[in-house]
């Protein structure tokens, strides 16, 4: 029989841990689905690793990993990937707003051969105006890098065991999980779901984490900003030339050259689309610098495995 891994990455989730662990494995058991649900525990500040050794002793299929600090989600889903054994494997939060009945029906999908089961949102939950206005933004430079459709994407996904040695195989220190996943391709159909509301915890998510986020991830997937530079640096040289020639007409043909304001102005434009493009080449730059390290992604701790082993 076929196993089924859910990865779920865990910071500061300890009063959701107990409570997502019974529900998902209930569930799979419940629809007869050999599982085992892999926890990462993402440097919580919390009792969130005590609680996945509790978990893990009452039911030797939970396992846990701990980080030795805060990685980010993206690592902690890298690394459960990793350490999954399934024949497929389920990423899935940690505070059931990813509905765990969905798992059944993506568990269903993929035993019908399709080798990647997305869960897109069928309602974004609750978010602020402002907070929907960026993620369109960010979905549509993203959307058109990737040419894949990622307005409703979200980290709930299923995948196939060719699927996860792909991803995993990847040698970039920053994975974007959302998007490499339909990157790597394969066979791939999508479920809805609604996102629940939090039930216990606080989103990890401020808007400044969210705004790198959304830097990181754009400049590691598309060069669009170097294109939109560039694009205006084209424009400013046709708009010069043309105002060059009508300045020199205008010389030639013995008026004076007012114009003080005129200039500052240019000036002031110039300056800060070359001071903007510096930025943008900035990122790029740094993105280099952080793959060029080669650090890893993330520094395990301890896993529950060791406890069995002493
Ligand atoms: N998470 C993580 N590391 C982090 C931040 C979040 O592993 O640095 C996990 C978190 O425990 C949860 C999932 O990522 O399981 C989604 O986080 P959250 O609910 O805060 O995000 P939101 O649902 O608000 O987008
Ligand atoms: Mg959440």
């Amino acid at each position: 029989m076929s196993i089924l891994s859910v990865v779920i990455p865990a910071y500061n989730e300890g009063a959701m841990l107990h409570k997502t662990a019974n529900v998902v494995s209930t569930i799979l058991e419940e629809n007869n689905i050999d599982y085992e649900i892999v926890f990462v525990n993402d440097g919580s500040k919390d009792n969130t690793w005590e609680e996945i050794e509790i978990a893990s002793k009452a039911n030797p299929k939970v396992k846990g990993i701990c980080f030795s600090r805060n990685f980010g989600k993206e690592g902690a889903v890298f690394a459960g990937l990793e350490f999954a054994h399934g024949d497929c494997c389920a990423v899935m939060d940690c505070d059931l707003q990813h509905p765990p009945e969905t798992l059944v029906e993506m568990y269903k999908l993929w035993k019908q051969g399709f080798q990647v089961v997305e869960g897109v949102k069928a309602t974004r939950g609750k978010e602020s105006a402002i907070h929907k206005l960026f993620a369109k933004t960010f979905y549509k430079i993203i959307s058109d890098a990737t040419k894949i459709d990622m307005s409703r994407a979200s980290d709930f996904k299923l995948l196939d065991r060719q699927v996860v040695d792909a991803f995993i195989a990847l040698p970039e220190r920053q994975v974007f999980f959302r998007a490499l996943s339909s990157w790597v391709g394969f066979k791939t159909t999508y479920v809805e779901f609604d996102v629940q509301e939090r039930e216990a915890g606080v989103s990890k998510w401020s808007f400044k984490s969210l705004f790198k986020y959304a830097i990181n991830n754009i400049t590691s997937f598309t060069v669009a900003p170097m294109q939109i530079v560039t694009g205006c640096g084209m424009f400013l040289f046709v708009f010069s030339i043309i105002f060059g020639i009508f300045s020199l007409v205008k010389y030639f043909s013995g008026k004076s050259l007012e114009g003080f304001t005129t200039v500052i102005l240019l000036l002031l434009i110039i300056g800060s689309i070359l001071m903007m493009s510096l930025g943008v080449i900035g990122f790029y730059i740094s993105k280099i610098y952080e793959e060029v390290k080669m650090r890893p992604r993330y520094i395990v701790a301890k896993t529950t495995d060791d406890n069995n082993e002493k």
